[in-house]
């Protein structure tokens, strides 16, 4: 047997994008000794391919803006599914964490008077989203990677050694969660706890295992289980998986983010992401007869915000107080419906979106400096100038609102010692994110885990020790697509995934075709356990897959159930058979756990949102969303 490499810290935390980066400094920040293992090389998570930027109600290009605008935002673009807690938080505190990353290094672009600036984006009423040109992931993850650098000159000049109490693991792929009784002052011992964590690491394929009694989950996406995504090959669920089989429950998996626009053209690019920038800095959609068709598309829950006139929405770019904003900014959602339509209904481009012109909208020297990653992106990989005519764009899989259900304010799981946050938490954006609030929700709720984590091993007396029984059953499970012979190849088997994700769980959604596709992921995970792989362990990709097969299936079970069960149209979820939103609905959180092996959905109910929140909003706008006899109480009832 490959012997197993031990490695003993107070917290693990498993991604090295925004959210575990700010959980770990948090930990560390706290006294706490830590470790962040991540998949890729350090620095390569999805967090920096973010472009657009961060939302914070800084109010430095609209001083009208507050975290009560951005709160309310936030709630009309999940349509008002989110955990208002979670929203609340966010919009309180994104404003610090920005100004905290400057103090870590990080500069972003200037107003003329040298206030960080602030662009548009969909969903949000006001130029909101903090940025650094089309390149902000890279400078967030980059002041983060440079804080953890300080901290560790910090550490060596008081222990002599720069990992002795934040060390990173770099292409090492968590496989297990690890769990054993533990002790806490509380008085509730015995009662089965984080552990530890096992996996292997990518280069050699040498087995290790962390001991740790706290672990925080910052492992992204679930992207890859479909076959047209802007995520890139890590974002297999992992993290989202690991939770499930540790007794932790997923909510609002139904909910999938189809950005509106991902590259179609070429084929071998098709899914990469084209920015909400472009669209926030003034690019315009249009279909092949050359009408701006989303004019065509304002719901009626967004009638009064958006303009119904080409000049109206013109105009907002640089009067955005005495016009309303244009609709091709409405939230993702609505946009990718719109495109979906247009395309199907004949008004297509020839590789089958439609236009995204920013060419006739600004000058060329514009577009190079407020959108130069996307001026490549089209040059290499498409050979078309943006600066010249129109991108084609498309749909694709981005973002999964639905995650791990954790406690608002400490980022805690039902399981004791497990935390998660960033995108593999559920809850803080309902129904669907509005752009920038990614980035936001990783650095709020990533200090919030590292702070939850920190104080909850101060409450244990005892800490938990992996046994050797359950080191030896996540060996067997690693080691399973290695020792099998003959049987399925790994790859068919994640094609066959991603095409029943793609076409029958996709953005559009219909009651036979998720019953088919759950019958395709049964069949499937028949076939899983007999993946098969040659029996190398140094970077063999093969193998690797074969693991993440398991994590994706589980997850796109969860989706796939969520979404047949959800019986009308909200946010990241349209049915073709229930086209409409359902008020009756929106107290329904449909969660999954697993029950002898077997993903399980239960109802659960949304708890009231508290009263000084309901009354941030006029009591005709939450007619829209709430029944009758949830309306109760409003400020509006006062005598
Ligand atoms: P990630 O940054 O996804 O990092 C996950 C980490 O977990 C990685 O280090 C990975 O290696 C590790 N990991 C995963 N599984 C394992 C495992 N089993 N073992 C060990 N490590 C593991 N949002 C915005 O707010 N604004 C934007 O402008 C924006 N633009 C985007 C552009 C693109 C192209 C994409 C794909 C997303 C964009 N988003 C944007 C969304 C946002 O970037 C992501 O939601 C966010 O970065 C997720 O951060 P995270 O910290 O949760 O995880």
């Amino acid at each position: 047997d490959a012997p197993v490499t031990h490695h003993t810290y107070d917290v693990l935390v498993i991604g090295a994008g925004g959210a575990g980066l700010r959980a770990a400094i948090e930990a560390r920040l706290r006294g706490k000794r830590v470790a962040i293992i991540c998949k890729s090389l350090f620095g390569k998570a999805h967090t920096v391919m973010a472009e657009g930027g961060i939302a914070a109600s800084m109010g430095n290009a609209n001083p009208n803006d507050n975290w009560e605008v951005h709160f309310r935002d936030t709630m009309r673009g999940g349509k008002f599914l989110n955990n208002w807690r979670m929203a609340e938080l966010h919009a309180k505190e994104a404003p610090q964490r920005v100004w905290e990353l400057e103090t870590y290094g990080a500069l972003f672009d200037r107003t003329a008077e040298g206030k960080i600036s602030q662009r548009n984006f969909g969903g949000h009423q006001f130029p909101r989203l903090a940025h650094v040109g089309d390149r902000t992931g890279l400078e967030l993850i980059r002041t983060l990677q440079q804080k953890i650098v300080s901290l560790q000159q910090e550490d060596f000049a008081r222990t002599g050694d720069y990992e002795s109490d934040l060390a990173v693991f770099h292409e090492y792929t968590i496989t297990e969660l690890l769990k054993a009784p533990g002790e806490r002052s509380d008085g509730k011992d015995g009662v089965d706890r984080i552990a530890g964590a096992f996996g292997y690491r990518r280069p050699t394929g040498e087995l290790v295992c962390f001991h740790s009694a706290a672990v925080v989950l910052a492992t992204g996406g679930v992207g890859k289980s479909f076959k047209v995504t802007s995520n890139s090959w890590e974002y297999t669920g992992d993290g989202h998986a690991l939770a499930l089989r540790a007794g932790a429950k997923l909510l609002n998996m139904e909910f999938v983010q189809f950005h509106p626009t991902g590259m179609v053209w070429p084929p071998s690019v098709k899914g990469i992401l084209v920015t909400e920038s472009v669209r926030g800095d003034g690019g315009v959609l249009k279909n092949s007869e050359g009408e701006r068709f989303m004019f065509n598309y304002i719901p009626e829950v967004f009638r009064e915000q958006y303009a119904t006139s080409e000049d109206e929405g013109d105009r907002w770019y640089t009067d955005a107080d005495n016009n309303r904003r244009p609709p091709e900014l409405l939230p993702r959602d609505e946009v990718a419906r719109a495109i979906n339509n247009e395309v199907k209904e004949g008004r297509g481009s020839p590789a089958g979106g439609v236009y995204l012109d920013v060419s006739s909208r600004m000058s060329a020297q514009e577009i190079t400096k407020r959108l130069p990653s996307m001026y490549h992106q089209f040059k290499e990989l498409a050979d078309v100038d943006i600066t010249a005519g129109p991108m084609e764009v498309g749909p694709t899989c981005h973002y999964v609102m639905g995650g791990v259900e954790v406690d608002p304010d400490t980022a805690a799981s039902a399981v004791p010692g497990l935390f998660a946050a960033g995108e593999v938490a559920g809850g803080m954006h309902g129904s669907n994110r509005l752009g920038g609030n990614s980035l936001s929700d990783l650095l709020v709720f990533g200090c919030r885990a590292g702070a939850g984590a920190a104080a909850y091993l101060d409450t244990l007396t005892g800490v938990p020790s992996v046994s050797d029984e359950a080191l030896q059953s996540a060996r067997e499970d690693v080691e399973r697509p290695i020792h099998n012979s003959g049987g399925e190849n790994a790859y068919t088997v994640h094609q066959e995934l991603q095409q029943t994700m793609n076409d029958l769980v996709g953005i559009i959604r219909k009651a036979d075709e998720m019953e088919l596709a759950l019958k395709k992921l049964h069949e499937l995970r028949d076939r899983i356990p007999r993946v098969a792989v040659d029996g190398r362990r140094a970077y063999n990709p093969g193998w690797h897959l074969a693991l993440d097969l398991r994590n994706m299936l589980m997850v796109s079970e969860c989706i796939a159930m969520a979404a047949l069960e959800r019986q009308e149209s909200r946010g990241g979820h349209t049915r073709d058979d229930y086209p409409t939103m359902d008020e009756n609905w929106r107290r329904e959180l449909l969660v999954c756990s697993l029950r002898d092996g077997e993903v399980i959905l239960e109802h659960q109910g949304q708890p009231a949102m508290r009263s000084d929140l309901f009354d941030l909003f006029e009591l005709d706008e939450l007619k829209k969303y709430y029944t009758g006899d949830e309306l109760g109480g409003h400020r509006s009832d006062a005598p």
